[in-house]
């Protein structure tokens, strides 16, 4: 039987106000646990919680920048459960009544293919602290640090049919929270965090399958492979004749392998009730048109604009306005080096630069080559002092010691040759060492044509120039 891979995602993003959503104290991720929350966070008597407007106008944001909805009436609800990270009792969170309804998400795949994916809905809620195992022998500790730093729930219709969509809708949603300077987008701090809702049903069926939820996966890499594991196991499940159970599960990225946290049978009942600490949160129609007036440019926009203003492809488009920081860098360089070098700029970004930042895990930001610096260098292949393939070694040197590019040319003797007789006389010495194949060539065995290149090339060690090459090779060949 032929199955069919439905998936729906919610996820959390810490939005990055400087204080929390119902209290004064501050966000800041690191402090010392328990100096960051204060009586509100703690949930002692007699105190009461205070929206924070910063909060509210990054939702508004996010609404209006996913094509939303933006209700003008929304409801704080109190999600009750029991935990020791909750110290209230209660989560606020938003149930009946959320903040912004609907929206889209456009996404590329892999292959350049687009689709656009619906979102069911945003709500603002609290997040919980956290329990601390490992510290404490025999024991929990409880950092209430992060109790109450403002999250926001977003949730996908279930739309997405693979792993890889799944993990192209997440990319696509991180840049836009990023974009929108309304998250610092750091997964491993968990400022962006996603549960995913997978389950699997033979194509052509209406109906949906049973679900499994993943909670709380906070890589791209471990939701493609947790979503991946989870769909074989269903797949196995229903071959065999066998159920599939709703339920919570963890995914244990040692073992790649998703486990039972709680069934349905066990799933809590949350006695959702509006708070009757906090109003109604009304927004009217002229502070979301404030807010519209705020939109950057969204990474569409800069996609289709990156294409029209530097000449690029579609394809290095996309991965150039993946990160704003990326996007950022690359007009930078541009800036510098002019627009007729705009495609050079992206073959190096894309090319040296990224391949450099992951080799090293590290992002654009903290690179330790300046948007400067590249653009000298590539100021140095436009005026053929060096050839394209040099500047991967000068780009290289750069990465190591960060020197500047002219300073490792000079100082490696790496500047181009240009001088005709000089790269004439290599071209000689190297028809004179290859008489088989130069025979061979004249005799119309035309493919050694590269062959000879390369042996010219290697003769003077990459420098000579590729253009002037070509040039000078095939009149002596001829001769
Ligand atoms: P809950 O309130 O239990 O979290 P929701 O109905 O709000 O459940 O759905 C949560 C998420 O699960 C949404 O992203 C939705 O798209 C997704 N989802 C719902 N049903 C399925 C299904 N059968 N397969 C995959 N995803 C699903
Ligand atoms: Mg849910």
């Amino acid at each position: 039987m032929n199955w069919e891979t439905v998936i729906g995602l919610e996820v959390h993003v810490q939005l990055n106000t400087k204080s929390k959503i119902f209290s004064g104290a501050a966000t800041a991720y690191g402090a010392e646990p328990n100096t960051q929350a204060c009586a509100i966070d703690l949930g002692l008597p007699g105190v009461l919680p205070v929206l924070n407007s910063e909060a509210v106008r990054q939702a508004v944001k996010f609404g209006l920048a996913i094509n939303a909805k933006v209700a003008n009436k929304s409801v704080f609800d109190r999600k009750n459960y029991f935990y020791p990270d909750l110290p209230k009792g209660y989560q606020i969170s938003q149930f009946g009544h959320p903040i912004v309804l609907g929206g889209q998400l456009q996404i590329t795949l892999e292959d350049g293919t687009r689709k656009t994916i619906n979102l069911t809905r945003v709500h603002l809620e609290e997040d919980a602290g956290k329990s601390l195992h490992e510290d404490f022998k025999g024991k929990s500790g409880i950092d209430l640090n992060r109790a109450g730093t403002p999250l926001l729930e977003i949730v996908s219709e279930p739309e997405m049919h693979s792993a890889a969509e799944a993990v192209a809708y997440l990319k696509t949603l991180h840049a836009l929270v990023t974009y929108l300077d309304i998250c610092d987008g750091n997964m491993q701090e968990g400022s962006f965090r996603c549960d995913a809702n997978v389950s699997v049903r033979p194509v052509g069926q209406k109906e949906f399958g049973t679900r499994a939820e993943i909670k709380n996966v906070n890589s791209f890499k471990f939701v493609e492979k947790a979503i991946n594991y989870e769909v074989a196991r269903q797949i196995a499940l229903l071959e065999d004749k066998q159920a599939v159970i709703q339920e919570t599960r963890l995914y244990d990225s040692q073992k790649n392998e998703t486990r039972p946290m709680r069934s349905k049978e066990e799933a809590m009942d949350y006695r959702y009730f509006p708070d009757p600490d906090l109003l109604p949160l009304e927004i009217n129609d002229e502070y979301i048109q404030q807010v519209r007036d705020t939109l950057p440019e969204l990474p569409n926009a800069k996609r289709e604009r990156f294409c029209k203003e530097y000449g690029l492809s579609e394809y290095d488009a996309t991965i150039l306005i993946s990160s704003k920081a990326m996007a950022d860098f690359y007009e930078t360089v541009v800036k510098n080096c002019g627009t007729a070098n705009a495609k050079t700029a992206a073959n190096i970004i894309i090319g040296d630069m990224n391949a450099a930042l992951n080799k090293h895990n590290l992002e654009i930001q903290q690179a330790p080559i300046s948007a400067a610096q590249i653009s000298k260098l590539i100021l140095r292949i436009a005026d053929n002092t060096i050839s394209g393939k040099i500047a991967k070694t000068v780009f290289e040197t750069m990465w190591e010691n960060q020197e500047d590019p002219d300073t490792i040319i000079e100082k490696q003797g790496l500047k181009q040759v240009t001088d005709s007789s000089a790269i004439e006389q290599v071209i000689k010495q190297v028809l004179e060492a290859n008489p088989k194949q130069l025979a061979e060539y004249r005799a119309g065995k035309e493919q050694l044509y590269g062959y000879f290149v390369g042996q010219v090339m290697k003769a003077s060690q990459g420098k000579a120039n590729p253009d002037q090459v070509n040039k000078l090779l095939k009149d002596l060949l001829q001769q």
